[in-house]
């Protein structure tokens, strides 16, 4: 049996972020990562192109129940930490509108970087392909229990994340780890995933992709907002604006409520503007279809679906309809419905909602229910909004609790 003074149990961007943050005191580490390679999750996020973080921060990018302590925990490990650490690693980050991304753009610079600070740091063992199985805490510290070995610690650092990703890995099994161990669990979902609708309309528009405001009405009630470019599937509807809506929509259908999206397509102008707009173009081009009109500001494969909803069809001649209809027209232009009625699972979702519950956690990430046992990333309670919030949360976790491991395992040194 082996005796780590540290071992963190997996190898994502907040496990190797607390495997180099411990490694500066003099202590031995030992970093588990179940699948063949560590950071692997790092090669897919910013499609391929890896957002770090953000330069505009809020508590509201950030989801949890527990606002003011993850601020604190920003306040020690924030985005110019980040980027003080990623200069350290030798990459340099492009500002794009306040996306921090690396200066190539490409995630697996970020993820070799890693590896190769950890592999050049002596205090730092590496173990792929071992999944750990159990973590029993005893009176002296940890017990962990892969498929072939059992290893000892003064402390354990768990990093597993959540079910979020592709591929394999993704098995939750951190939350088990922790539930054995007493802890609770804050009901998982996807979340930052695209929405299922099942209109008819949708296979002649996939692919279309434009701008819009949209509403997310939870059982016929306004709830949230989000501008941005839709994305059109076969399916249903995505993109960034979708993404950040998608977190309150899967809770709502989970919990049996009706769910619907009202889509502004034409946010620039209000109802009286649009229709007064639409008047002036109905009597100046008389000779123009309603489609032809409507191709003015929509995409064309959008407009029969628009005119639909309004009960007319493109080739209608819009100064013989009545100005009841007309109405009806804005109104599918700056409130077009559309139902949703489920959602992509975690395959293909960027984060998990829910986890161990902030409040079983000190400020230095800490269980409460046991000493020397911490907590960082996407296995905790936050799940940040699209923008590099995610991975900001997994570097300061992950910075945040390995130092406070670390001293915690030189104290107990002392004793
Ligand atoms: C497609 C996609 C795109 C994304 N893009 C972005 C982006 O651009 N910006 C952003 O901020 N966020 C992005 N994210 C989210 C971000 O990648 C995650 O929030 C982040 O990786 C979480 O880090 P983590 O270290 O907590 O967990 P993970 O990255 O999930 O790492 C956990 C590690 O633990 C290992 N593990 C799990 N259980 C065990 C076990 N029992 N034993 C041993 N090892 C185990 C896993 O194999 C894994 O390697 C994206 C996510 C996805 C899926």
């Amino acid at each position: 049996m082996k005796s780590y003074d540290l071992i963190i149990v997996g190898a994502g961007p907040a496990g190797m972020s607390a495997a180099i943050a411990a490694s500066r005191e003099n202590i031995e580490i030992l970093l588990l990562e179940g699948s063949d390679k560590i950071g692997r999750k790092i090669l897919v996020t910013g499609n391929g192109k890896c957002n770090l973080t953000n330069s505009y921060q809020d508590i509201a990018c950030y989801r949890t129940e527990t606002p003011d302590m993850v601020l604190r925990l920003l306040d020690r490990f924030g985005p110019s930490q980040t980027a003080g650490f990623f200069r350290d690693l030798g990459i340099l980050t492009r500002d794009k509108n306040g996306y921090i991304y690396p200066y190539n753009e490409q995630a697996s610079t970020v993820r070799d970087a890693f590896e190769s600070c950890i592999g050049e740091k002596k205090n730092i063992t590496v173990r792929t392909g071992c999944h750990v199985d159990e973590v029993l805490p005893g009176r002296k510290g940890f017990r962990v229990i892969t498929g072939t070995d059992t290893y000892t610690s003064t402390s354990v650092i768990l990093t597993t994340g959540g079910y979020a990703g592709p591929g394999k890995g993704h098995d939750g099994s951190g939350f088990k780890l922790a539930g054995i161990m007493g802890h609770g669990l804050v009901p998982t979902y996807p979340a930052l995933t695209a929405l299922k609708s099942s209109a008819p309309f949708l296979k002649k528009v996939k692919g279309v992709r434009n701008q819009a405001k949209i509403t997310l009405n939870i059982d016929g009630e306004p709830r949230y907002r989000e501008k941005g470019e839709l994305q059109w599937t076969d399916y249903g509807i995505s993109g960034v604006a979708v993404f950040q809506l998608s977190r309150y929509a899967v809770i709502a259908l989970e919990e049996g409520k009706t769910v619907s999206l009202s889509l502004d397509f034409l946010q620039e102008m209000d109802e009286n503007q649009l229709y007064e707009y639409l008047c002036v173009q109905i009597n100046n081009c008389s000779y123009k279809d309603a489609g032809e009109i409507l191709k003015g500001f929509l995409p064309e494969k959008l407009t029969p679906v628009v005119l639909r909803e309004a009960h007319l069809s493109v080739h209608d001649k819009l100064h013989q309809v009545s100005s009841d209809k007309l109405q009806d027209l804005v109104r599918s232009i700056k409130s077009f419905p559309l139902r949703i009625n489920g959602y992509l699972g975690y395959e293909k979702a960027q984060v998990t909602r829910g986890g161990i519950p902030m409040k079983e956690v000190s400020d230095q990430l800490e269980s409460v229910l046991h000493k020397g046992l911490y907590f960082a990333g996407e296995i905790l309670d936050v799940d940040g909004t699209c923008g590099g919030y995610n991975l900001q949360w997994a570097f300061s976790s992950g910075n945040v609790s390995g130092k406070a491991a670390a001293e915690y395992i030189i104290k107990a040194k002392k004793r």
